[in-house]
């Protein structure tokens, strides 16, 4: 018995009306920034030995400072050999600017910083 009179009664329904009652106003909370007290940066260290804290003993110390010559050095030393400046080439390695400056805790010999030119 079927009666054939089964239309398909689904209603499209509307899309639901939105109830979002449109921008919620937002707090403006200014979130006071906190005071951050100017910390030593230790991996930006001048070519001299300067005044700093160790992070190993935690001692006021003067670094110690070694300057090694850096790849920059080499290179400086390379190109006066291309050019032909073979008695400038020892310059770079006695010039404190081509060469890397390394901190060193005279305590406790940490490595504390280095300066690069
Ligand atoms: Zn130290």
């Amino acid at each position: 018995m079927d009666s054939g009179n089964d239309k398909g009664t689904r209603v499209s329904q509307p899309p639901p009306y939105s109830e979002y009652p449109g921008p919620a106003p937002q707090p403006q909370t200014y979130v006071a920034a906190p005071v951050v007290m100017p910390v030593v940066v230790a991996s930006r260290m001048g070519p001299e030995p300067t005044p700093f804290v160790c992070k190993s003993c935690h001692a006021q110390i003067v670094t110690r400072i070694e300057t090694k010559p850096t790849t920059k050095t080499h290179l400086f030393a390379l190109l006066l050999c291309v050019i032909g400046c073979w008695p400038c080439v020892c310059i770079p390695y006695c010039v404190d600017s081509c060469n890397n400056t390394n901190h060193y805790c005279p305590n406790c010999n940490a490595y504390l910083g280095s300066y690069d030119s």
